[in-house]
């Protein structure tokens, strides 16, 4: 079981590092615990989380190892950092950023290559689930991923991400075994995930773990969360 904690654009480095202090003494349970800050946190999580089990990713990574690409971070300079990975493929890069699967999977390749661990995100959004496309849509967004044993995947509808709408058990585990029949990796179920859906969300038997926005902020909420992750 893996969670993952994505913290979008929230808490600089000032805010991190009070986070990871706490988050240090917290109570996590067994599962592997993940934290994504904003790049500018990167290096302050690393060190503080440096003595524990809980590692640090990334939330998106250039496919470039270097070059003129204002604004982006390559893989090896993540790898400098000691990140161990990198989420891609956000619903919120590919909405806002305009990111399709090909650079997706570009960075995909490129991270894994470098030798960072890869959260992959894939998902329909409402319109396309209500007009019955969603397999076609994770069809197409797993089709081009990288089928390699440092990527995981991340099932996170769009209709469910922000909006304290989640997907019913039932919903996540037949989107999440219907990803599996396409590639055979571990899924991980995002959209809304708190400490009171948590458990029955994680003991569907094809969710993995879980990817966490909002309710990772919070150092209670988040440690509720691991704890929720049944033992293996
Ligand atoms: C996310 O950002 O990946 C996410 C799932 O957000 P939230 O948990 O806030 O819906």
């Amino acid at each position: 079981m893996l969670i993952a904690g994505n913290w979008k654009m929230y808490k600089g480095p000032g805010e991190t590092a009070e986070f990871c202090l706490a988050l240090r003494d917290a109570e996590l349970g067994a599962a592997a615990v993940v934290v994504c800050p904003p790049y500018v946190s990167l290096a302050v999580a690393v060190q503080l989380l440096a003595q524990t089990e809980i590692a640090v990713a990334a939330q998106n990574v250039h496919w470039e190892g270097e070059g003129a690409y204002t604004g982006e971070i390559s893989a090896p300079m993540l790898r400098e950092l000691g990140v161990y990975g990198t989420i891609v493929g956000h619903s919120e890069r590919r909405q806002y950023f305009g990111e399709t699967d090909e650079c997706v999977a570009k960075r995909a390749e490129a991270a894994l290559a470098a030798g960072l661990e890869v959260i992959a995100c894939v998902g329909e959004t409402e319109e396309q689930r209500e007009r019955g496309e969603t397999e076609d849509v994770l069809r197409r967004q797993v089709s081009v991923l990288p089928d390699d044993d440092g990527l995981v995947v991340a099932y996170e509808p769009v209709w469910a991400i922000g909006t304290g709408k989640t997907a019913t058990p039932e919903i996540a585990q037949d989107a999440h075994t219907f990803v599996k029949s396409l590639l055979d990796r571990p899924v991980l179920y995002g959209g809304s995930v708190k400490p009171d859906n948590a458990g029955e969300l994680l003991a569907q038997q094809d969710v993995d773990g879980a990817l966490v926005g909002g309710a990772s902020l919070d150092v209670d909420s988040f440690a509720a969360i691991c704890r929720a992750a049944p033992t293996p």
